[in-house]
């Protein structure tokens, strides 16, 4: 389950490259010093093919993320959703996982970054259930991590970068050393954060509860659409600091991400949350992100785009510009 299943092709900066030809030099910045902007973004079978969910937004928070960095990027993000199609088409994928990367490449000798060119990869790949078979359906068990989350205004929490990954390696390998599946990381003030790669949720009297932006988090897309999901279905929304025990006296807690979509927790520090089963706010939250990302709904904020779509509109545009000249 977190193991890479290779597929033919990556695009690299502007181009189609066979996946064992994506390799960078040992002395690439990004691998000195953590320099690399990356998107995890989920590609859905439908009954209209592959849709990826929320490619726009993955995209704009990569070149936000970028941005932070200093990093200018050679692409706009409408190049990028056309390339990040055109790549699911190539590999002739119905669903998967895809995992754009801005890198800072080879040139630079310290930290000071100017030296290294920015490359773009957009590398895809097939990938289940990220916590494991029935996480989904039964929930897992977690624990509240040793490690802190990053502290405000030391390394920004919002921008989605390789070195931050360094924490949530450490929140996460806790967490399989002691036999969970997942760790609940706080921030220095002691408050909840996130898990090592989703944010948190709780429910307790009917109101869903998660932890604001508060610099020690990254602000999921995931996140985002549980929060337009629970306003449209008229659950009571609270973004709010919350202290750890909340998730012992929690009727029901949940993580969301787009590798985790939305996994419940059926227990904390061996502490069963509720009933030890996933719960009704949670599966029903389920339940329509399930069927927006599969296309079973309506989708009024357009965060699907549907890959034979956007390709056969690339086409018939290529096919007119060339027309045209
Ligand atoms: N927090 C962290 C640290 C993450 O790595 C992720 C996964 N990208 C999330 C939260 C959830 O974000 P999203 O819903 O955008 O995948």
């Amino acid at each position: 389950m977190y193991k890479l299943t290779e597929t033919n092709w990556i695009w690299r900066d502007g181009e189609f490259i066979r996946w064992s030809d994506a390799q960078i030099h040992v002395l690439s910045h990004s691998v000195q010093f953590g320099s690399s902007v990356f998107e995890g973004i989920r590609c859905y079978s439908t009954a209209r093919g592959p849709a990826i969910f929320r490619l726009q937004d993955h995209l704009q928070r990569m070149t936000d993320s970028a941005k932070i960095y200093r990093m200018e990027l050679a692409y706009s993000v409408d190049e990028l959703v056309a390339a990040c199609c055109e790549l699911v088409e190539r590999n002739e994928l119905d669903s998967c996982y895809l995992r754009p990367m801005v890198i800072r490449g080879y040139g630079a000798a310290s930290m000071v970054p100017f030296a290294s060119p920015i490359h773009v990869y957009l590398p895809c790949w097939p990938w289940g259930t990220y916590l494991g078979e029935g996480a989904l359906e039964n929930g897992v068990d977690a624990c509240v991590a040793s490690w802190n989350r990053v502290a405000p205004n030391t390394i920004p929490a919002m921008a989605k970068i390789a070195g931050n990954y360094l924490g949530g390696q450490l929140i996460k390998m806790e967490a399989l050393a002691k036999g969970f599946a997942e760790a609940i990381a706080l921030g220095t003030d002691g408050m909840l954060s996130e898990g090592s790669g989703q944010n948190l949720f709780l429910v307790r009297k009917g109101a869903l509860h998660t932890p604001p932006i508060d610099g020690t988090l990254l602000p999921g897309i995931t996140r985002e659409t549980v929060l337009s999901l629970a306003s449209d279905a008229g659950i009571p929304i609270r973004e709010e600091p919350l202290p750890r025990e909340m998730l012992y006296v929690a009727d029901e807690v949940f993580l969301s991400g787009t590798a985790s979509e939305i996994t419940p927790i059926r227990s904390v520090d061996k502490i069963t949350v509720g009933a030890g089963k996933p719960g009704p706010v949670t599966k029903e939250l389920q339940r329509l992100f399930m069927a927006t990302v599969r296309g079973e709904t309506e989708d009024p904020h357009g965060w699907l785009t549907y890959v034979r779509a956007e390709r056969a509109d690339a086409r018939s545009l290529g096919g007119r510009a060339s027309a045209n000249r």
